[in-house]
C-alpha cells in the first residue's frame, strides 16, 4: 500500500497522523543521516507509519525472539522535548508504549514538572524490545537498535533531549562516566542540548534522590528557554 493510501486509511479510522514540523527533507537534520541501512524511504520525507512497521518486524538481534511486541515510542513527533530511556520492561511490553506502570506514573510527574503533558513530548528507548528477564542490555543489543533511535532523533529533531539513567546516557554520550558525573552538566548531541536525569525506576527506590532529579529538570527548562526565547 502506498503512503498516501495508508494515511487515508488511518485518517478514516480517526487516527491522528503527525506530519513533520517543517516538512523539510530529513537527510541531515540534527546531523544524522537517513541511511538506507536504517530505513529505505523513497521520498526522503518522514514516514512514521512505514518506519514503525519496519521496527515491528525487525529481527536484527536475538531480543526479537522473546519480545511479545516492539515498543516503538509514544507522543508527539513534532515535540520540542525528546525523552529517552533504556529499554521496555514487562508493563511497557504489555501496553506497547514506553514508561508504563509505576515507573510511567513517576515519569508523567516529571513531565509535569517540566510544565508539559505526556502527549506534548516524544518518548522512546534505546532498544525497542524487552530484554530477556529484564537483564541489563548487552552492548550489541544497543548497537543493533541504535540506528532506529538515530532515525527518530533526526525526524523529531527535538530542541532538547532528556536521557534517563546511566545505561542510556552512556550509550548516547559514548562514555563510561558514572551518572553522578553526567548529571548537572549540559551535553550536546550534535547541536541538540542533552540533559541526563536519574531514571524514574531508580527514583522509586531512592526517594531522597528526587530532589536532585527535580533540580536537573529545572535546569533543563532553563537551558531550553535560554536557547529558544
Ligand atoms: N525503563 C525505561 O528505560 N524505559 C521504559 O520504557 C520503561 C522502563
Amino acid at each position: 500500500m502506498d503512503n498516501a493510501a495508508r494515511l487515508q486509511y488511518l485518517q478514516a479510522m480517526g487516527i491522528d497522523v503527525w506530519v513533520p514540523r517543517t516538512g523539510v527533507p530529513v537527510e541531515s537534520v540534527a546531523g544524522f543521516q537517513v541511511g538506507e541501512a536504517i530505513f529505505e524511504n523513497e521520498s526522503k520525507e518522514t514516514d512514521w507509519v512505514g518506519f514503525q512497521e519496519q521496527v515491528d518486524i525487525c529481527q536484527k538481534c536475538s531480543l526479537h525472539q522473546s519480545a511479545k511486541q516492539k515498543v516503538f515510542a509514544e507522543g508527539n513527533v513534532q515535540a520540542d522535548w525528546m525523552l529517552i530511556g533504556d529499554a521496555p520492561g514487562q508493563d511497557e511490553e504489555l501496553e506497547g508504549k514506553p514508561f508504563a506502570g509505576q515507573v510511567g506514573l513517576l515519569l508523567s510527574e516529571m513531565i509535569r514538572a517540566l510544565g508539559l503533558q505526556r502527549d506534548e513530548v516524544y518518548i522512546t528507548n534505546i532498544v525497542k524490545c524487552r530484554p530477556v528477564d529484564d537483564k541489563q542490555l548487552k552492548v550489541e543489543e544497543m548497537a543493533t537498535c541504535y540506528d532506529y533511535l538515530q532515525q527518530q532523533i533526526a525526524w523529531v529533531n527535538p530542541r532538547i533531549i532528556i536521557v534517563f539513567g546511566r545505561v542510556a546516557a552512556q550509550k548516547l554520550l559514548k562514555t563510561q562516566d558514572s551518572l553522578s558525573k553526567l548529571r548537572g552538566v549540559t551535553h550536546y548531541l550534535e547541536s541538540i542540548p542533552l540533559v541526563v536525569v536519574y531514571h524514574p525506576a531508580y527514583l522509586l527506590r531512592k526517594l531522597l534522590e528526587k530532589r536532585k532529579a527535580w533540580q536537573d529538570l529545572q535546569s533543563a527548562i532553563t537551558i531550553y528557554q535560554e536557547k529558544h526565547e
